[in-house]
């Protein structure tokens, strides 16, 4: 057993390796873990120190109130190999503390900085060898904290789990992207935990989506709970719309997940010159807008999608294609930002860790 520098987090190695097994050239997204996880416990009131371990399944009361209340939140996050194959993150700080604004929301003990950001640097440095180095792939980081404490009583409980397991993954979606605009299911309400990143936001969308992907769409575009006359957000990414060659995104609120790639990507679309407006978009507008052609793109920003170009949309019964453009702000916006991340370009904002 070593520990770190700082005596917080015990390192316990495993004594095999999986990672012959693993074809880095052809990775799926998010279905391989490397050999070690974070564990960090919550009991009497108190974290435990996180402890880095070899990876494998974790025991549970069947009374644990994950199971019956789901009392879970997550993020998503990325580490990146340079040409020199050193790692980088990118704004951890911000995944940090958007868990620990999911863990109030569902009334989930705040897991402090350095127990985030330190347990997470140990365990990328013992599974190092499996931060993928190739062009497109990434180590896909999954941080995320459960009630495993027991009681059938409906109450928070009393013990909980911080856990960190790392997948080396390729890209999220394989091929276009064609999306539905919802009109009857609501993924989150005002009030609600939609600006969490809380299991069951998750779990509630699974089926209106099996419903879209049966139709032949490969994700729902949220709209508002009130009037569905709004675009809110996709299922794991936030939403940007060309409109001649304006870009527009929803306001962020308490329905809708404060993406760390949307902001990012208003920043570098300003410093682009490109003109950008944050404000409520109705789908009347995008539907008008593909009418008249002066709809140009729609794409999706997030940690695992990146940017992901929507090929077309359907409403009410009816399907709008989009042009296919030579020079897109997606491409645009997709190189610059993956050039920060693989420390291939300056960062001038500061966001590389
Ligand atoms: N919306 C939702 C619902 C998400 O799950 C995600 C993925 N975390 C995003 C947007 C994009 O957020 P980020 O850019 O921080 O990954």
């Amino acid at each position: 057993m070593e520990t770190t520098a700082n005596n917080l987090v015990t390192v316990e190695k495993s004594k095999t390796s999986k990672i012959d097994q693993v074809d880095f050239d052809n990775l799926s997204f998010g279905s391989i873990y490397s050999d070690h996880m974070l564990v960090c416990d919550y009991k009497n009131g108190a974290w435990e120190n996180p402890k880095v371990v070899p990876y494998g399944p974790v025991s549970l009361d069947p009374s644990a109130k994950i199971f019956h209340y789901g009392q879970s939140i997550f993020e998503g996050m990325k580490a990146y190999k340079d040409s020199e194959e050193s790692t980088w993150l990118f704004r951890p700080l911000d995944n940090h503390k958007r868990l620990n604004i999911s863990a109030k929301r569902l009334a989930i003990p705040e897991i402090p900085e350095d127990y985030f950001m330190e347990g997470l640097k140990a365990l990328l440095k013992v599974d190092d060898q499996w931060i993928p180095k190739n062009e497109g792939s990434s180590m896909y980081i999954r941080p995320f904290i459960f009630a495993s404490g027991q009681g059938f009583h409906a109450s928070p409980a009393n013990e909980y789990k911080f856990m960190i397991c790392l997948a080396p993954s390729g890209s999220y979606f394989s091929g276009k992207v064609k999306v539905l605009i919802e009109e009857k299911y609501s993924r989150s309400a005002n009030g609600g935990v939609g600006y969490a990143k809380a299991g069951g936001n998750y779990a509630g969308q699974f089926y209106p989506t099996q419903l879209a992907v049966e139709k032949g769409y490969n994700q729902v575009i949220w709209t508002d709970d009130n009037t569905h006359e709004y675009i809110e957000e996709a299922g794991a990414m936030n939403i940007f719309v060309r409109i001649n060659d304006t870009l527009i995104t929803g306001p962020t609120s308490d329905r809708i997940l404060d993406g760390i790639t949307r902001k990012s990507i208003i920043e570098i679309a300003k410093e682009e010159k490109i003109a950008v407006e944050v404000r409520k978009l109705t789908v009347a507008e995008v539907v008008a807008a593909a009418k008249d052609g002066s709809l140009k793109e729609m794409f999706g920003a997030g940690t695992a999608a990146v940017i992901s170009p929507i090929s077309g949309f359907g409403f009410k019964e009816t399907d709008y294609d989009l042009p296919e453009l030579e020079e897109s702000y997606a491409s645009l916006l997709k190189k610059r930002i993956t050039d920060i991340q693989y420390n291939k370009a300056e960062d001038k904002f500061g966001w590389r860790y």
